[in-house]
């Protein structure tokens, strides 16, 4: 599947998209197709100074991380939920949402549960520094797919 099933767009209302989906890490269940996010689309909710994930499709997802390629860049890089930096692997996000964020409690969704297939699209947590170390400890292994 190269769309998002299931998923439309807060803004166009365009339902299973393809390409990228940019989805706010404050506004619970809220996704812009790439058209509408660059377009800077915002609505009664969601304004332009929100975090967002940018969310790779599953078959997207395989043929960067399923092959035998070697891939210099990383395409599913995750957004701090609370300063809305981009470009972070899971191992830096944790260290940097501790080093920079460990007094903040504002309820926010886990870009890392919401980018992984089969993960929570919309965890939302008050404690991001302990989910992240509970679920996400690092270092592991990226990902492993069972099956
Ligand atoms: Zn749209
Ligand atoms: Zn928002
Ligand atoms: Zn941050
Ligand atoms: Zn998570």
């Amino acid at each position: 599947m190269s769309r998002h099933d299931g998923v439309s767009c807060d803004s166009c209302l365009k339902s299973n998209f393809r390409g990228k989906r940019y989805k706010c890490l404050v506004c619970y269940d809220y996704d812009l197709c790439a058209t509408c996010y660059e377009a800077g689309a915002t609505s009664t909710r969601h304004t332009n100074d929100h975090p967002v994930q940018c969310i790779i499709t599953r078959s997207d997802f395989d043929i960067f991380y399923g092959g035998e390629a070697i891939t210099s860049e990383q395409p599913q890089a995750f957004s701090c939920p609370y300063c809305t930096k981009m470009g972070f692997t899971e191992a830096m996000l944790q260290e940097h949402v501790t080093n920079d964020h460990a007094d903040t409690t504002a309820e926010v969704v886990c870009p890392i549960c919401a980018s992984l297939p089969g993960g929570d699209p919309n965890h939302m947590t008050d404690d991001f520094a302990a989910h992240l170390s509970l679920e996400h400890r690092a270092p592991r292994e990226f990902i492993s797919f069972h099956g």
